[in-house]
């Protein structure tokens, strides 16, 4: 099966000619960055090919939930990526979610850029954006199919971690009949889904549980515009033990309230700005990150901002009804 982009066979025949690839995600990489990342490093592998896959992080260390994630242990530093002809970038919506790796895509003679994330500026030679699709999982299946690459259980496992974890376990709109076909397949290889759930979902520290009642307990509501936001400081990560990185499911807690179409989470980076997580019920929320130099869908979308209150403020103004 092939998507209807103009570049997809170009794509597919720069892959099959490659003998090198660069193969890089984005910087703070989620599971549909991570499975897409490992299951083209695999199946590229397994065309004979020498792939590099890594993200533009230094130093880069894999999320604890996601270790068990078959090919993670060929991860290498972006520091160490050597110079390739090729340059495969998995699920980023910007040239610059590569982090320091941007000038290495630059220089590549060829590069593909393979992605789901609206407002893709399609900085490839050859872009794969497909917006309607659950994930990038979804269009790097499709891809190794079409070069002829037989998806194995390892394979499987990186793909369907993509899939559960960019649908929201399979609620999310994004989540089609093909998406739901596509886990049944995957799962029919021997995909542990169960595994799967338990290494994500539930292998979070002690300290996590501590993290997410202060997170809850300060949340603040504006009911007028059905706004809810609360935020996290690198003191509150110090005092509970817990890494940044292991916070990229708090914004799941805040936006559970029925009182709120719009979540907000500011998380404090070591640097002192807010890393900002959005969702949404209903508003463009894609749009709102955009406008401050961030992107990601129309319903879970993120951005960096210097500060909480004021950005609030500003927030809360664009979320309040035109009159
Ligand atoms: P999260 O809140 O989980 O960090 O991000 C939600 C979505 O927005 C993800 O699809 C993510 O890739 C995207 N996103 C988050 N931050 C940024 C950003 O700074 N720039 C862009 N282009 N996308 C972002
Ligand atoms: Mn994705």
């Amino acid at each position: 099966m092939r998507f209807d982009v103009p570049d997809w066979d170009g794509a597919v025949a720069a892959l099959r000619d490659a003998q090198e690839i660069a193969i890089a995600c984005h910087v703070n990489p989620d599971g549909d960055a991570l499975g897409s990342l490992f299951a083209t490093h695999l199946g590229l592998s397994r065309l004979g090919k020498r792939t590099y896959p890594t993200w533009g992080t230094a130093p880069l260390a894999l999320p604890f939930g996601y270790q068990f994630l078959p090919g993670a242990d060929s991860v290498i530093q972006p520091g160490d990526l050597p110079v390739t002809d090729t340059f495969l970038a998995l699920d980023c919506g910007a040239a610059d979610r590569l982090g320091t790796l941007e000038p290495n895509m630059r220089k590549a003679a060829v590069t593909v850029n393979v992605d789901h994330h609206p407002g893709n500026d399609e900085f490839g030679t050859h872009n794969i954006v497909v917006t309607d699709v659950s994930s990038t999982a979804e269009l790097v299946t499709r891809l190794l199919q079409d070069l002829g690459v037989e998806i194995d259980r390892d394979i499987a496992t990186n793909l369907y971690t993509g899939l559960v974890t960019d649908t929201g376990r399979f609620q999310y709109s994004n989540s089609t009949p093909d998406t739901l076909r596509l886990a049944a397949d995957l799962r029919a290889l021997g995909v542990d889904a169960t595994a799967i759930a338990q290494e994500v979902f539930e292998s979070s520290p002690f300290g996590y549980l501590k993290l997410v009642g202060r997170v809850l307990d300060r949340a603040v509501l504006f009911e007028e515009v059905r706004f809810v936001y609360s935020w996290v400081t690198q003191k509150d990560l110090a005092e509970t033990g817990v890494d940044i990185d292991e916070t990229d499911k708090l914004i799941d807690a805040v936006r559970a309230t029925r009182a709120a179409d719009v979540a907000a989470l500011f998380k404090q980076q070591s640097g002192g700005s807010y890393r900002v997580s959005l969702r949404s019920k209903g508003p463009s929320v894609g749009a709102i990150a955009r406008r401050r130099g961030g992107g990601g869908h129309e319903l879970a979308a993120g951005f960096t901002a210097p500060d909480v209150e004021k950005t609030v403020a500003e927030l809360r103004a664009e979320l309040a009804p035109e009159r």
